[in-house]
Order: structure tokens, then C-alpha cells, then sequence
């Protein structure tokens, strides 16, 4: 397999190729020197193996290679003890919202969500439906909400959290609104983190007290298609049995059950050797820093532009902000457009401004994005 290229994104992208400064929430860029690798390889893996990596048995010693590789790199990179589990799972994240009651909601038990966007509301009312079935139930432990929408994350002091939760849920960063925790709820029960978007962006702090993290890889990790899923083996052990075989975390710890989205591991295992190529999460973590204060330190420079979220929740992955009015909003977006910066559109929900800087963007289309920030204010 061919080395990967240790020059940094930065000087990559933007280049002659016609790639574009991407913004996008999600699927979103990725390394170009990925994509690059991907495409040599495409005909052939490599002589031994004698095909494409998509036209192999998912048995084959070729496949098992990459997932080990993959699976041994989260762990490595996140610094996870050695028996936590890592599936390749399909459904997105939004198919974990309901995996996750199903296992982890028996019937008389209680698990609390703290709510603090759009998917940590779509989580709960799949709870609230295997409750239903089960006799479970769910509890709105705390709400980031304000006449403003989801602007600000609950500090500890908001939580109420149950003694008796059967797990705690959390949406470490939100995509829509662009806030994230800065710090590590504590709870008296397991966490379970939708981690979709801000996963394998910086350290993992306190890992044992987790049970579950899950994320879907088109944010930070790779291509539509597969999930991430770190199980602790003693949170596994608390699941409920029977449960529909595709449905049970137990089936997928246990083996490789049936054909994983082969295709979007192999691109992951990738994403992850260039992670690790860069230095790792501490490594990965600096650049996201620096990219968000560069744009932050921008948008508080003025009054033109305003952050949609109250300072001390910016997410460091989706910064949101608003201009003096939705029709200086909708020229700055066709403007931006225009010059090679794409994807700023705010969710549709939520309208405004939407930067994404996920781990694949480089400070150099956030440098762009800035001097176009100063030259639309300088003209409107
Ligand atoms: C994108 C996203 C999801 C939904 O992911 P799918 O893979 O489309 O189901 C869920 N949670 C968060 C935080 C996300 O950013």
C-alpha cells in the first residue's frame, strides 16, 4: 500500500484540480490525499489481492486486514482500553437513536437525554417509542434551549439527573446549532454520546465514563454509509435479550455477522492513517482550534456579523452566525458561492450562516472565508 502523503491538506486543496473550500456539514471533505490513494487503488487493491477493494469477499484475508486496521486505529488514536468493542454498522446515526433503547431500555427502567439540538430531540422520541414496546421510559434530564433556539449547552448545575438511569444521553456537538460541550457531563450512570460530529476532532476525555459512542462517518472519518460504534464490554453486558439478531450490538461484538459497508470502512481505515500521519487527535485538535478562533476572532470583530450561539458552547466543528438581515444573508451566500466557498448555507430549520470546519478542512479555506468576510462587509 502506498504511503500517505505527509504533505498537509492546506497546500492541497484549492488547487488546479478545481476542488472547491467546502463547508459542508456533512457528507463532508476529506483529505484530498485520501481520495487521491483511493482512486490508485481503485482497479487494484494490490497484485496479491487482484481486484478492487469493492469487489472482494468480506471474508477475504484482504478485507479482515482493513477492518483490523481500522478498528485498531480508533482505539489507538482515542487512547480506548484495549476491550472496548468497534463495529462497522449501517443506518447512520439516526438508526443508533433507536439501537441504542433497544438494547439499553428494559422494561421498568429510565434513561435520561439531555437535550441540546435537533438530534438529541430525534434520539429522545426514538426512545420514547421503545418505551412504548418495552415499558421503558425516558426522561428529559436538561434542555439548551432558549426563545432562540438551542443556543447554549446546560451546565452541570441544570442537570437533573435520575440516580437510577439506565444510561445518559448526549449530543456531544450539534450540528445544527453549532454548540458543543467543552466538558465531560458526570452522571451516575453510563454516558452514551452522539459523537456524529465532532468524533476522533480531539482528545477523549474520560473515556470509563462512557458505555457507548457512536458516529456517523461522513462528518470527520469518511463516507456516507457505516457508523462508528464504541461499546464497553460491561455496558454490553446490560442489554436486553432476545433482541432482532441485526439489532443487537451482541451479534456484530461477537463476529463479523453479515457484509459490512466494505467500501466506507476501507476509506475510514484511510482517514485514520492520515490522522495519525498528522499526529494524532492533539495534533488534529490544534489545527481545529486555530481554524474556529480564526473565524470566531472574525465574526466578534464587528457587529456585522453576529454568532448564532452564546460564546462559551461554540462548536469548534459548525460555527453559525447571522448578518444584519436574511437578504445581506442570501447575497453573502451566492457571493461566497462565487468565489469557491460552498456549503455555507445555515440548516434549513435555522436559516443564517453555517460553517463547517470539520478535521479535512484546511486553514487555508478558513482564511478564505475570512477575507471574503471582511471584503462583504466592507461592500454591503
Ligand atoms: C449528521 C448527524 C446525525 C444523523 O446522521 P445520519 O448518519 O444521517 O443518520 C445525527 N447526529 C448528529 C450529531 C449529526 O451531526
Amino acid at each position: 500500500m502506498p504511503s500517505i502523503q505527509k504533505t498537509p491538506p492546506a497546500t492541497r486543496t484549492n488547487a488546479p484540480s478545481g476542488r472547491l473550500y467546502n463547508f459542508s456539514a456533512g457528507p463532508a471533505t476529506l483529505p484530498v490525499e485520501v481520495l487521491e490513494e483511493v482512486r490508485d487503488e481503485l482497479p487494484l487493491l494490490n497484485e496479491e489481492v487482484g481486484a478492487s477493494v469493492m469487489e472482494i469477499s468480506h471474508r477475504s484475508a484482504g478485507y479482515d486486514e482493513i477492518e483490523e486496521s481500522a478498528r485498531a486505529l480508533i482505539k489507538e488514536l482515542l487512547g480506548l482500553p484495549e476491550d472496548w468493542y468497534v463495529l462497522f454498522l449501517q443506518g447512520g446515526a439516526s438508526m443508533q437513536f433507536h439501537q441504542v433503547p433497544l438494547n439499553f431500555l428494559p422494561g421498568g427502567a429510565s434513561a435520561d437525554y439531555l437535550i441540546t439540538g435537533r438530534w438529541g430531540k430525534k434520539a429522545i422520541r426514538e426512545g420514547e417509542i421503545v418505551g412504548r414496546e418495552t415499558g421503558g421510559s425516558v426522561r428529559e434530564a436538561a434542555r439548551g434551549e432558549t426563545e432562540d433556539g438551542f443556543t447554549y449547552i446546560p451546565g452541570p448545575e441544570e442537570m437533573d439527573l435520575d440516580e437510577g438511569a439506565a444510561y445518559v444521553h448526549f449530543t456531544s456537538n450539534n450540528t445544527v446549532a453549532g454548540t458543543q460541550y467543552h466538558f465531560t457531563p458526570e452522571a451516575p450512570a453510563p454516558l452514551v454520546c452522539d459523537a456524529s460530529s465532532d468524533f476522533m476532532s480531539q482528545p477523549l476525555k474520560h473515556p470509563e465514563r462512557y458505555g457507548l459512542i457512536y458516529a456517523g462517518a461522513q462528518k470527520n472519518v469518511g463516507p456516507a454509509g457505516v457508523t462508528v460504534v464504541l461499546v464497553h464490554p460491561d455496558f454490553l453486558e446490560q442489554r436486553r435479550r432476545p433482541l432482532p439478531t441485526m439489532l443487537d450490538y451482541g451479534t456484530h461484538a461477537r463476529k463479523r455477522f453479515n457484509t459490512p459497508p466494505v467500501f466506507a470502512v476501507y476509506v475510514v481505515d484511510k482517514v485514520m492513517k492520515w490522522l495519525k500521519d498528522l499526529g494524532g487527535v492533539r495534533a488534529i485538535e490544534k489545527r481545529n482550534e486555530k481554524k474556529a478562533r480564526t473565524l470566531y476572532d472574525r465574526i466578534d470583530a464587528t457587529d456585522f456579523y453576529r454568532g448564532a450561539v452564546e460564546p462559551e458552547a461554540r462548536s469548534k466543528m459548525n460555527a453559525t452566525f447571522r448578518l444584519p438581515s436574511e437578504e445581506l444573508e442570501k447575497r453573502f451566500l451566492e457571493e461566497a458561492e462565487a468565489e469557491g466557498l460552498v456549503s455555507l448555507a445555515g440548516h434549513r430549520t435555522v436559516g443564517g450562516v453555517r460553517a463547517s470546519m470539520y478535521n479535512a478542512l484546511p486553514q487555508e479555506a478558513v482564511d478564505a472565508l475570512v477575507n471574503f468576510m471582511d471584503e462583504f462587509e466592507r461592500t454591503a
